[in-house]
């Protein structure tokens, strides 16, 4: 359990979760020096540590994954140039229009025919058929998908997008602040899935449990360049090891338990399917959706919210629930319990 959970339920979102104290006991004595200057050893570790594991020559720490996305993103592409991917992406929706603001690029935006983009979905966008349409400079997936419910896109899928893209030589960014959770859900490496990519995000701060943090992945090359960017973004930090020390101790220890949180949504999802017409697809990882009947999902989160449960209601008919290290099996049975009775109590009166 979390340091100073008095909180309810909070099942809000992955990020929520607090260091624990040997987190923080980690980051306390870890050994820093001034990584702008000359380097922090700490994050040093953890870059490697992260090449490493995706099977790439390098890695970038970076405070969070939005900037590692925008610095991919300036990285790849020039200004006056056009980005692919879902119209669904967290780069699209949640990432204050940085694409525009900061690399000025605009983003085309795919219409997923399923879930997620598919290779099908993304190859009639990469033909420029006309000298007055705008040159197209990068590709980006997201894998697992956060705003369609932590669908994984599969490794098959995602070779088949590679090479869509390839084939209108244009590199491939893939945003994985939840590689992780695809990963452990599929037995599919974290590396099989990197080499799909030019540039890999990675994110510390969500299942993992860490405060901040994400990691870019890719070619020295590549990462030598998104240095350059990351500073000028303000993302050069000085003793960034206290913050790498919390990555690291979340690679080594809380990695290994993300299937608890995939078992953990799938009984959620049980619990609550069907309930007073409420229909759940089956969670592929940490990610519940529940689709309402009618436009009530504030008034199902207000009343679970008084009963202790905290979920968001991420669109008027759709209720999203997160499943996290601090919502250990016993809370996720009462969750359960609670958005069974709040979806009962608003939908049947
Ligand atoms: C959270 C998230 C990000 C951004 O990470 P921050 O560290 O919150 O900036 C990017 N992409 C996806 C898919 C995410 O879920």
């Amino acid at each position: 359990m979390s340091v100073m959970s008095d909180a309810p339920i909070d099942l809000r979102s992955d990020t929520v979760t607090r260091p624990t104290l040997a987190m923080r006991r980690a980051m306390a004595d870890a050994e820093v020096g001034d990584d702008v200057l000359d380097g922090d050893p700490t994050a040093r570790r953890l870059e490697a540590m992260v090449a490493e594991r995706l099977g790439t020559e390098a890695a970038l720490f970076f405070p969070t994954g939005t900037m590692a996305n925008q610095a991919a993103i300036g990285l790849h592409t020039r200004p006056g140039t056009e980005v692919l991917l879902d119209a669904d992406s967290h780069i699209v929706q949640w990432e204050m229009a940085g694409t525009a603001a900061l690399a000025g690029v605009q983003v085309r935006t795919v219409r997923p025919s399923g879930r997620v983009m598919s290779a099908a979905d993304l190859a009639p966008y990469t033909r420029v058929t006309s000298i007055q349409a705008a040159e197209i400079s990068l590709v980006c997936a997201e894998n697992t998908h956060n705003g369609a419910g932590g669908v994984v896109t599969s490794l098959d899928d995602l070779r088949a997008l590679q090479a869509v893209a390839r084939a209108a030589n244009l590199p491939l960014h893939l945003d994985g602040a939840r590689l992780w959770n695809a990963a452990a859900a599929t037995g599919t490496s974290l590396a099989e899935f990197a080499g799909c990519a030019n540039t890999v995000m990675v994110s510390f701060s969500k299942g993992l449990g860490a405060p901040v943090g994400a990691a870019l992945a890719g070619s020295t090359a590549d990462i030598a360049r998104a240095m350059r960017i990351r500073k000028r973004l303000g993302g050069g930090m000085r003793q960034s090891g206290i913050l790498a020390a919390a990555a690291i101790y979340a690679l080594e220890h809380h990695l290994d338990r993300l299937p608890d949180d995939h078992a953990a949504a799938k009984r959620l999802a049980q619990a609550v399917d069907g309930i007073g017409g409420a229909t759940v697809v089956p969670p592929d990882t940490n990610i519940v959706m529940i689709d309402l009947p009618t436009a009530s999902a504030e008034a199902v989160s207000a009343r679970a919210r008084a009963m202790g449960l905290r979920v968001s209601a991420w669109t008027p008919t759709r209720v999203r629930a997160v499943l996290h290290l601090d919502a250990p099996p016993a809370l996720v049975v009462l969750a359960g319990a609670i958005l069974a009775r709040a979806l009962e109590e608003t939908l049947l009166s």
